[in-house]
């Protein structure tokens, strides 16, 4: 039998952030619930209550400026990324990733931020904000703070997001507009699965970043490779910056040989 909870529907940030506050310890958030869901099913775990964040003004709000980039609610999802006409001509990383992200009817459901904060290390949306210097808008009863990416990811399944926090935006910087890249991710099948590997490469301008999913505690940035390197020399640089394990999904030296494969692929395209 599910697990019981109450289910609250906050209409505003402050009804939000009050209810996160008197449940610190034993309350979650709802975006599209095909991560928390499953969790409650298999009693991994079990909240009191949980509050949905889909209801509060702006949360499925996706908007574009000059002035401060792309900007998205806590209940944009995968699928409206994939929809949105300037996602897909200023931000196309964004999309090259959210292809990749399970089936068409779970990107439906599947929020970019739900995907975030569950802090899987195999992440398909985490590479892509990453390597687009995008951060996170982080909202409590007691403020706002914003945190870049790159500090976002605590380890397996925890971020610095602190009891009573929710994750309201994320900032995808106007200077990132026009990054181009690919992402090779290896499945134990043809059809959608979760990373063994995934490899993004994102060109810009001149620079060249790499980041890789599934190949360690969290996603990994690495943003020492040059479009000079040999390479052999740039599959050495990723390697360095990860450090994966043997799983169900594939053993720490096919992981480690299949990084080197795609940082090679993918650097073929700049050679
Ligand atoms: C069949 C299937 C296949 C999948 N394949 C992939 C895949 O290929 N790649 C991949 O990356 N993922 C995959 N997933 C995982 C999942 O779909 C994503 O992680 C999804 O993006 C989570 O978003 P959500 O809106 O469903 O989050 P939810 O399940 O609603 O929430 C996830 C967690 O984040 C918390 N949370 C959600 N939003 C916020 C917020 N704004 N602030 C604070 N906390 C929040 C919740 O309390 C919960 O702990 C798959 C899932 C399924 C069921």
């Amino acid at each position: 039998m599910l697990h019981e909870f109450k289910y609250l529907a906050p209409r505003s940030v402050a009804e939000l952030c009050s209810a996160l506050s008197d449940h610190r310890d034993d309350g979650k958030i709802l975006a599209g619930g095909t991560d928390l869901i499953p969790n409650i099913r298999n009693g991994l775990m079990k909240p009191a209550f949980v509050m949905d964040a889909k209801r509060l003004p702006e949360a499925a709000r996706l908007a574009w400026s000059e002035k401060d980039g792309l900007s998205m609610g806590t209940a944009v999802t995968i699928n409206d990324l994939l929809r949105s006409k300037e996602t897909r001509e200023l931000f196309p990383v964004l999309c090259v990733c959210a292809h990749e992200l399970a089936s068409h009817q779970v990107r439906n459901r599947a929020t970019v931020a739900g995907n975030v904060v569950n802090a899987s290390p195999c992440s398909d949306m985490a590479p892509a904000l990453l390597c687009l210097g995008a951060r996170a808008v982080l909202r409590s009863a007691g403020g706002e703070r914003t945190v870049p990416f790159g500090e976002f990811f605590a380890g397996v399944k925890k971020t610095v997001l602190k009891p009573g926090e929710f994750l309201e935006r994320i900032l995808v910087p106007a200077a990132s507009r026009g990054a181009r890249g690919s992402y090779l991710k290896l499945k134990r099948i043809a059809g959608h699965d979760l990373g063994i590997v995934g490899v993004l490469m994102v060109r810009h301008g001149d620079s060249i970043r790499f980041a890789v999913s599934s190949a360690a505690p969290t996603p990994v940035l690495v943003e020492s490779v040059s479009a000079k390197d040999s390479p052999d020399e740039a599959a050495r640089k990723v390697l360095a910056a990860v450090s994966p394990i043997s799983d169900v999904r594939g053993t720490k030296e096919y992981r480690e040989h299949m990084i080197g494969v795609y940082v090679r692929r993918l650097l073929a395209e700049v050679k």
